[in-house]
């Protein structure tokens, strides 16, 4: 496999990998400098990724690694953890009772943080808050000096997916999908925040912060009402069809661009079939309860 390791510049102190997940079946990898040492975001998957990442990491800002952050528990995203042994793995609480249950720590040097830890040095604030949603231990990392959220999988770009959402597993038991109103929650969470950036966990960086997530909120907040008034007319999972509305008609509108339409078009039923059993079962345990 020959790969190709290439972080970008994206603030002073912040840089991003987009094209490694291009090609694997890794994340969007991040990297933040606070001047005596850097944080890994993320370590891709699987472990020749991870070393590749902290070699181009190593070079790109020169100063030795302090931390890998895991955005969260799947394994696109730690896969290649364990080319970071040496560094301390900072990692929420949820995020860490979600790894699969061969995971070991013994080895590891770990930071488990409950809602919010916080890194400050040479005048940089870097926070990182548990947010939840995309999966039980889902986690942000906000560079508050230079704007730049790096949000996991709570989001994912074109050309993944669509643009469209993706609420994944939990990894372990009880296995459920993720929860929209911790989405939801996040990202008014956000918008509070000052941003250039947001880095997704796959896709393209978003350059326009408010307006990206001014649609998020629109798309899931009608997707919520839409699967409310199907449960409450007792609409079985498989009766229900997803309107053709905000990221979902823009992924049709994507399609008809695309050469092999049928395979493409048949993806995006597995997808949009994701968001309708994620935000149904939701929503109707959430009327039950
Ligand atoms: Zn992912």
């Amino acid at each position: 496999m020959s790969l190709m390791f290439k972080l970008e510049k994206l603030s002073e102190h912040t840089a991003v990998d987009i094209a490694t997940q291009m090609t694997t079946r890794s994340s969007v990898l991040g990297a933040i400098s606070l001047g005596k040492y850097s944080i890994a975001i993320d370590s891709g998957n699987p472990l020749e990724i991870g070393q590749g990442f902290r070699k181009n990491l190593e070079s790109y800002f020169n100063l030795p690694v302090r931390y890998l952050f895991l955005t969260h528990a799947h394994s696109d995203h730690r896969g290649g953890m364990n080319a970071f042994k040496d560094a301390t793995l900072l990692l929420s609480q949820k995020c860490k009772e979600n790894m699969p249950k061969s995971t070991s720590f013994s080895k590891w040097i770990i930071e488990p943080f409950v809602d919010k830890f916080v890194l400050e040095e040479n005048n940089l604030s870097v926070e990182f808050h548990h947010v939840g949603g995309h999966s039980l231990g889902s986690s942000v990392v906000h560079v508050l000096n230079e704007g730049i959220l790096y949000a996991g999988d709570l989001f994912f770009t074109e050309p993944i997916n669509f643009g469209l959402p993706f609420l994944g597993f939990y990894q372990s038991n009880p296995r459920k999908t993720g929860n929209p109103e911790e989405c939801l929650a996040a990202f008014h969470k956000f918008k509070s925040m000052k941003l250039d950036y947001i880095v997704p966990g796959h896709g393209e960086v978003v350059d326009n912060p408010q307006e990206y997530l001014d649609e998020q909120i629109e798309f899931f907040n009608s997707l919520k009402s839409f699967i409310i008034s199907e449960i409450q007319e007792n609409k079985t999972l498989e009766e229900i069809e997803l309107p053709k509305i905000g990221q979902i008609e823009k992924a049709y509108q994507i399609i008809q661009t695309k050469s092999q339409k049928s395979k493409t078009l048949r993806f995006m039923d597995t997808m949009l079939n994701w968001i309708k059993k994620s935000f149904y079962e939701f929503y109707k345990e959430s009327k039950s309860t």
